[in-house]
């Protein structure tokens, strides 16, 4: 990859000296539909991310091409320039983003290119952020927060994609630590590493490759519902009822808000559970919440279906240690935590029978917990 980058950069560029940034996807190991609840992610840096050489140039423009896409793209740095294409936009965003903090910054030209793959679920967008966020911070001795250049890849996605996620991916993506994961509180923004050294085990994704329409319709019914279990509890929010309140006001809630507030009350739990877990290295207990989680977001939450469904089932049939639905659901990844002596032989298994149930093989992409944004060169 970095080779493929030199190239094009000298060819766009020529050859005086440059940086070399990079940051990361990222994974979620547990706590999946807990940040709008007002409790804990638990996410890490993957081995796949984005890599950007990147030189000040001395206009008042940035140069911008995407190996990947064989695009080239050119803006300036005011509000109105706001270029096409939508990977650059990425790149504009964050330096609007970065401007709007009362920083300044100059025109640089850049070549980048990624290994993450695209829209599975690993984040390439917030790779893309947080390496230029990163590179245009060092670059120019800006002094912003780790934090505060998460943030700008997120604001970048609310005000110059019009994808209002939350901060998990740029958090990971710019934090992320190689053997660690980071688990990150939604609600006081406060984080903590713990060791993820799954000696013996492998982490992979399958990618079911898969999105059913239902997802943005029945995310907002499922904050509704915990927004109405919070309330006839009393609490803002679900990170602070328990099972006993639940029950409590099981005949004042709908059966239905029951269920979604069962399994984010459980939720919460269960993404302590593992951290406890990491500590005694005992990843059979990780694993085995890891499919709580997912029979959890299946049966109460019902966010999942029959392709995820399927390949859970699959990998507790292969002995798979851990798996679960990774993401907000109705598609995309599963996330598996197998022992080194069946990894092959669940590859191909799951692979198999999921083609022939649903007549495409999945994705498989095997991830290894790294560092997130530095500089390389
Ligand atoms: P994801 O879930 O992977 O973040 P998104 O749809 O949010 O998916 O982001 C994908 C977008 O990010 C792409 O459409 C593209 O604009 C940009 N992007 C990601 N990776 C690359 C890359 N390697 N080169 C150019 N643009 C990229
Ligand atoms: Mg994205």
């Amino acid at each position: 990859m970095k080779e493929k980058i030199n190239k094009a950069f000298a060819e766009h560029f020529g050859e005086a000296p440059s940086r070399l940034y990079t940051s990361a996807g990222r994974i979620n190991l547990i706590g999946e539909h807990t940040d709008y609840n007002g409790e804990f992610v638990f996410p890490g840096a993957i081995d796949k991310g984005m890599v950007a050489r990147i030189r000040e140039n001395g206009y008042d423009k940035v140069r911008a091409y995407s190996v990947d896409l064989q695009e080239y793209a050119e803006f300036g740095l005011n509000e109105e320039d706001a270029p096409k294409a939508q990977w650059a936009r990425y790149i504009f965003g964050v330096c609007r983003e970065i401007i709007k903090l009362g920083k300044t910054i100059k025109g640089f030209d850049t070549a980048f290119a990624g290994d993450v793959p695209l829209g599975a679920g690993m984040s390439s967008s917030a790779a893309l952020e947080s390496t230029f966020a990163f590179a245009l911070n060092d670059m120019f001795s800006l002094g912003i927060e780790k934090f505060q250049l998460a943030i700008v890849g997120q604001m970048t996605e609310h005000h110059y994609i019009g994808v209002n996620c939350g901060i998990m991916d740029q958090f990971a993506s710019i934090f992320g630590r190689k053997g660690s994961l980071i688990r990150l509180d939604c609600r006081s923004l406060e984080y903590e590493y713990f060791p993820f050294n799954p000696k013996g085990y492998k982490l992979v994704l399958l990618d079911t490759v898969v999105k059913h329409e239902l997802a943005s319709s029945a995310y907002n019914a499922r904050r509704r519902s915990c927004e109405n279990a919070a309330k006839a509890m009393g609490v803002e929010f679900l990170r602070d009822a328990t099972f006993e309140m639940l029950e409590g006001v099981k005949d004042k809630i709908s059966a239905e808000d029951y269920k979604r507030a069962y399994y984010v009350i459980g939720e919460k739990q269960r993404v302590l559970d593992v951290c406890d877990a990491l500590g005694r290295d005992d990843y059979e207990t990780v694993g085995a919440k890891m499919y709580e989680t997912h029979w959890g977001m299946s049966k109460d939450y019902e966010v999942s279906c029959p392709e995820l469904d399927f390949l859970a089932i699959k990998a507790k049939e292969c002995g798979v240690t851990g798996c679960r639905v990774m993401g907000g659901g109705f598609g995309g990844c599963t996330i598996n935590l197998v022992k080194n002596e069946i990894y092959d032989k669940f590859i191909v298994e799951a692979s198999a029978a999921f083609e022939k149930q649903f007549g495409h093989a999945p994705k498989v992409y095997p991830v290894v917990i790294s560092d997130g944004a530095r500089r390389l060169e």
